[in-house]
């Protein structure tokens, strides 16, 4: 018989779940394995929300195991590691992003993208080898395999940097990957959400010049002033996208929303890509006729390997880059979740666990 999720392992663990489609959030005991050889364990401090958190505690893809501890953004301070880690120490500051495990034998995990393993396993609500159940970050400690475990740099700030380790690899990996993080390049950016608004901040700093797309003629001057975009695009405006047809090199699409995807194509250069990296529920529409005018090109991208997870961070650290965030006690993760689903906040939730989630208990 299996056990319960506060017995399976010997150490307790303390975090937030969510027990079934209503998605909300409560107060959870549970356990995690003891440091293995290759693990590291942390105190968790800080973990952003991300929208597929909201996803996942709401079954939205069908694939949710209930009780659900999400949050795939943490970050926090090494307490004790295996006898064979060599990558970090006590005390170090440390990040776990999607994922804590792969097959390493493949030929993804063998080019180091660990992302695109068959048996790639989640940080939440995935099956781990053990076959107990994985847990995320909204959570009092963390334990992973040591090639998941982020070193992250001294000045980069914990809670703007949480982030990062989702919606930052999340649209570095594509910039980079299809040729657009560089200067000379034209990026478009469509919606101006968590990963929008870092996606922005990286194109700008590989010195591409950058569009923002997005349905609100409201984050204009956001846009433009805040997070250093060159032009910005209303999607709704039939004049403004005529008068931008065949401008951009690129387009990483962040949108989670069914939204029409033909007039982002008529905005691109011959052989120029449209890169999805958001996950609407429904098909999107795709005709044909505008990819053939111009050999252009629909691509998806999903988060990042280890490697380039490490090199995004360091990027970030020098460059200056963090996530805009708004940092809450854990107790008001559902209200948080709610203002998420209408998009009321600039631009990423994260979670001040190390202060905030002991009072939780009860
Ligand atoms: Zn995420
Ligand atoms: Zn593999």
């Amino acid at each position: 018989m299996a056990k319960a999720p506060e017995q399976e392992h010997p150490v307790k663990a303390f975090g937030w779940a969510a027990r079934d489609t209503s998605g909300h959030l409560s107060p959870f005991n549970f356990s995690r394995r003891s440091t293995g050889d290759e693990d590291v364990r942390f105190k968790v401090l800080y973990c952003g929300i991300c929208h597929t958190d909201l996803h996942n505690i709401k079954n939205e893809w069908g694939i949710s195991l209930y009780p659900m501890v999400p949050g795939h953004e943490i970050v926090g301070e090494v307490t004790e590691v295996g006898s064979k880690v060599s990558k970090v120490k006590e005390g170090d500051k440390v990040g776990v992003g999607c994922m804590v495990g792969a097959c390493h034998a493949c030929e993804s995990c063998n080019s180091n993208l660990e992302n695109y393993c068959p048996k790639m396993i989640l940080t939440y609500g995935s099956i781990y080898a053990d076959r107990t159940v994985t847990y995320g970050g909204y959570s009092d400690t963390m334990v992973a395999n040591e090639r998941y475990i982020v070193r992250f740099p001294e000045n980069l700030p914990l809670d703007a940097g949480a982030p990062l380790l989702c919606a930052g690899i999340t649209v570095y990996s594509p910039l980079k990957y299809f040729g657009l993080a560089e200067p000379g390049k034209h990026v478009g950016i469509v919606g101006l959400g968590g990963l929008g608004h870092v996606g922005v901040k990286f194109a700008k700093a590989f010195g591409a010049k950058v569009t923002v797309i997005s349905t609100s003629p409201s984050k204009k001057d956001e846009a433009l002033k805040q997070l250093g975009a060159d032009s910005f695009l209303v999607s709704r405006d039939p004049q403004q996208m005529q008068a931008a047809i065949g401008t951009l090199d690129g387009i990483i699409d962040t949108v989670s929303a069914a939204h029409p995807i033909v007039p982002l194509l008529g905005l691109l250069k011959p052989h120029g890509k449209l890169i999805l990296v958001g996950v609407p529920e429904k098909p999107l529409d795709l005709h044909v006729f505008p990819l053939i005018m111009g050999r252009k090109s629909v691509a998806g991208s999903g988060i990042g390997g280890m490697k380039e997870t490490q090199e995004m961070i360091d990027f970030a650290a020098k460059h200056n880059i963090t996530a805009d965030v708004e940092v809450i006690s854990m107790d008001y993760v559902n209200t948080a979740m709610e203002r998420l689903a209408k998009n009321d906040v600039r631009y990423r939730f994260v979670i001040d666990v190390g202060n905030t989630l002991a009072a939780s208990k009860d």
